[in-house]
């Protein structure tokens, strides 16, 4: 791999003076016959969803060269600077794609940012086919007051943060100012900083969290982390294996943390029972959520620090500290489940009663969001680039024309859901699709 990280000018220079290919409109209405070898391909973004899709297409035609573009130094996006530091066993998937970086035909070219160093027109006229996989490098918000508040991050900056994202590493998120943290938000994402504001230093230290963030942990004040959710424990949007390093006893579990859970919230509705039947993992969820409702309760070690699972209830405000310095606490409002009509789906519909959760930093942990970029086509609603299985589609509209040779992978072509491997897949109908690829690898 380190003979392929380049000089900036150098990788400029290269990328501009390689001898043009095929136009993006000529390769449109070439057959696969008439495609001159070595098909060339750029892959921008080098995260799971990239290096799958560079691996897929070098096993797929011989002789394929795939250039994997970055706006960072660094490959591996999402698995660098995305997965929490005491989940090392998921980062092991660096060692295939240092093996697919390794391929005579891939090279890696990082400090490239595409939309400012290069358009999208430039590289579509450089290479035979391009393919987005640049994920999703910005935020859902809410929308609500007080939302500029210091103290107010996305999970997604401190998690940059934490792992030594180069744009983030300057955040230094105020640890010291409060005892009570607010995650917004019941996905992974929640539960993985959750964990790592709770879980023992020594324990952080022997993993590869960034230096600055393990100092700034070892003198957290921090002693109660509270994860808001706007919907009840059926619907929360973490997995059991992530619950169960949170509420379980094996040795990677969280330590010295007392859960808790208000009984109340536990009861479940006719439409919760029918949720749970059509769905193993709610179902273990739930149960995992119920049997820490009674079994951490009984601990009470002064020394412990606290996990508060709050269910139903909906971000209104966020409101500031009584010097207005920094956000000093929630306005939360209650909600109740109703099903909403068209998709059958339980939405949370606020009753008009309002409470404050005070706390000194709020992180907000409601889902990334992908951003276009000049000359691409963009779903605003969906945060997506509206695509035919991989295929990017000119527009939204039913009469949507195929964009030739430009496809799309990973959180850019389906949202920001789902773990490392899902990719896997993702990659794999991008690529395999005979509509997508017909031409390229009949
Ligand atoms: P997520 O799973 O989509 O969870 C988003 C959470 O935000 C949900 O609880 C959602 O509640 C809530 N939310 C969204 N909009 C809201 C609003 N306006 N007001 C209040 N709450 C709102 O997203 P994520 O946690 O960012 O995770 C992204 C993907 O990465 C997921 O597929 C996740 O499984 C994956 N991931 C996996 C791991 C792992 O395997 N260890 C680790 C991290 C991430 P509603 O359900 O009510 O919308």
């Amino acid at each position: 791999m380190g003979r392929r990280l380049l000089l900036p000018h150098t990788r400029r220079l290269m990328l501009f003076l390689r001898p043009m290919r095929y136009s993006a409109s000529a390769t449109a209405t070439a057959t696969a016959g008439s495609l001159r070898d070595p098909l060339h391909v750029c892959v921008v973004g080098s995260g799971p969803a990239g290096f799958y899709t560079a691996e897929k297409m070098l096993k797929g035609r011989e002789g394929v060269r795939v250039d994997i573009i970055d706006r960072l130094p660094t490959p591996f996006g999402l698995v660098r600077s995305g997965v929490a530091p005491d989940h090392p066993e998921t980062k092991i998937v660096v060692n295939q794609f240092s093996r697919v970086a390794a391929n005579p035909r891939c090279s890696f070219f990082g400090n490239v940012t595409l939309g400012s160093d290069l358009s999208l027109s430039e590289l579509r006229k450089t290479y035979d086919v391009v393919v987005l996989a640049y994920g999703a490098e910005s935020d859902r918000s809410f929308g609500i007051p007080g939302e500029d508040l210091r103290g107010i991050h996305s999970a997604r900056e401190f998690v940059w943060w934490y792992n030594g994202h180069p744009d983030m590493c300057n955040l230094a998120p105020d640890l010291t100012n409060t005892d009570s943290a607010v995650v917004l938000g019941q996905g992974n994402v929640a539960l993985d900083v959750a964990r790592i504001l709770l879980r023992c230093t020594t324990e952080l230290a022997s993993t590869d969290i960034a230096d600055y963030a393990l100092d700034a942990l070892r003198s957290s004040t921090i002693r109660k982390v509270y994860l808001v959710g706007r919907r009840g424990p059926v619907q929360a949007a973490c997995t059991a294996k992530e619950l169960r390093e949170i509420l379980g006893n094996y040795k990677m579990c969280l330590k010295n943390v007392n859960v808790y859970i208000k009984e109340a919230d536990l009861a479940t509705s006719p439409a919760d029972k029918e949720e749970m039947r059509n769905s193993r993992i709610k179902r273990r969820v739930y149960e995992l959520l119920s049997k820490a409702a009674t079994v951490h309760q009984e601990n009470n070690d002064n020394d412990r620090k606290e996990l508060h699972f709050v269910f139903f209830r909906k971000p209104t405000k966020f409101l500031p500290s009584e010097d207005g310095s920094t956000v000093g606490a929630m306005e939360l409002e209650k909600t109740l489940l109703k099903d909403d009509g068209a998709t059958g789906k339980q939405v949370a519909v606020g009753t008009g009663e309002f409470e404050e959760l005070k706390c000194g930093i709020v992180l907000k942990s409601i889902g990334y969001k992908s951003l276009p970029i000049e000359g691409l086509s963009f779903d605003k609603y969906r945060g997506v680039v509206p695509n035919l299985r991989g295929r990017v589609l000119s527009s939204e509209s039913e009469t949507a024309t195929v964009e030739p040779g430009l496809y799309v992978v990973g959180w850019l072509k389906r949202g920001p859901t789902g773990i490392v491997a899902t990719n896997l897949h993702c990659a794999e109908e991008t690529h395999t699709n005979r509509h997508v690829f017909g031409l390229w690898f009949v």
